[in-house]
């Protein structure tokens, strides 16, 4: 049966006028669907018995439960679901004081086989619909203390641009979810030509994983580099960030002896000079089969001093949920065997 979960205001609307129910039915199925977020048509009581019935013969919410859920002792929450295709993916729960971050994942694993990801490491399995990415948001325990989403879970999202903007669109519509785009960070390698439809369709936040100044030694951890040339990308950044006042954030994963000299960091001040930004420095954690090494405090502190020092804003983001498998990729590779 089809699904309702996913669908815009617009599409409920249309679904709606096409049965010729009341043109409103499309705006109180949104209202249950996404603010009260009911799993099941019986609980929409605004709506006639007569077209809850008719709904319930053709359709079904769209909504599923969670396979399972660890627990870190950090209260890092990582969830695990099945989609319609078999797949499994996972997300991840963060809480920090009065923030409530979820990270989704977009996709059923991952083409682009980054060297350090265990995502990467699965391969490509499927495409989540906009369905199977709002449930991740509406079917965990905590769904109604979130107040950050982050696409940076399985997956690389403008790799399914279409369902992750309607997704976006669902989060921010005023009869949807309500949140604020600036709430929405999307984490991206950087695809060209997509990054540049979502600069223009969406206002969420961007984050960019970087992990590299030179073209070079980038395409050896992220092989997409080859295909789409981050100096490409950073000129787009440059004009389009700068139009829209948007604040761009780098992900950068400091790997031993790799990424974080001052030859590193002279070219990275190169590179985003005039980009409204900062960047995360993440310590990169062992993982099974990944020939990697975590750098030492000293080595990742020093980076960020070296940076700031050349006016670049750096923070180091905490580790969290490392008792519970945290890397993305690994919960549901184990469940795949
Ligand atoms: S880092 Fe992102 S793009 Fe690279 S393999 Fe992992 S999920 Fe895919």
């Amino acid at each position: 049966m089809e699904k309702l979960l996913g669908k815009t205001t617009e599409q409920l609307t249309e679904l709606a006028a096409a049965r010729k129910w009341p043109l409103y039915t499309g705006k109180q199925l949104a209202e249950w669907l996404y603010r009260h977020k009911v799993d099941n048509v019986a609980a929409m009581t605004n709506i006639p018995l007569k077209i809850r019935a008719e709904i319930e013969k053709e359709f079904t919410t769209g909504r599923s439960q969670p396979l399972s859920v660890m627990k870190s002792l950090d209260g890092t929450k990582k969830y695990l679901f099945r989609t319609d295709g078999s797949n499994y993916i996972e997300s991840a729960y963060i809480p920090e004081g009065q923030r409530h971050t979820l990270c989704v994942s977009s996709q059923a694993g991952c083409r682009f086989g980054c060297s350090f990801c265990m995502t990467g490491k699965q391969g490509f399995h499927g495409q989540l619909d906009t369905a199977d990415i709002l449930n991740q948001v509406l079917s965990i325990e905590e769904s109604s203390l979130i107040t950050n989403i982050v696409y940076m879970g399985m997956g690389e999202p403008l790799d399914n641009l279409g369902p992750v903007l309607d997704s976006i669109k669902i989060l921010t519509s005023d009869t949807g979810m309500q949140m604020s785009p600036r709430r929405i960070t999307l984490s991206t390698i950087g695809l060209l030509p997509q990054i540049e439809e979502f600069l223009e369709k969406s206002s969420c936040r961007i984050a960019i994983s970087l992990h590299s100044p030179f073209e070079d030694e980038r395409a050896k951890i992220v092989p997409a580099e080859r295909a789409h040339p981050t100096g490409r990308l950073i000129e787009l950044l440059r004009n389009t960030s700068a139009d829209r006042q948007r604040r761009v954030s780098f992900e950068y994963i400091v790997f031993k002896g790799v990424n974080h000299s001052k030859r590193h960091v002279k070219e990275l001040v190169r590179l985003l000079k005039g980009i409204r930004c900062r960047i995360n420095l993440i310590r990169f954690h062992p993982l099974p089969g990944i020939d990697l090494s975590p750098p030492t405090n000293e080595d990742i502190l020093q980076f960020r001093e070296d940076l700031e020092q050349n006016g670049i804003n750096t923070t180091i983001r905490r580790s969290r949920g490392m008792d519970i498998e945290a890397a993305c990729g690994m919960l549901s590779a184990r469940q795949m065997k």
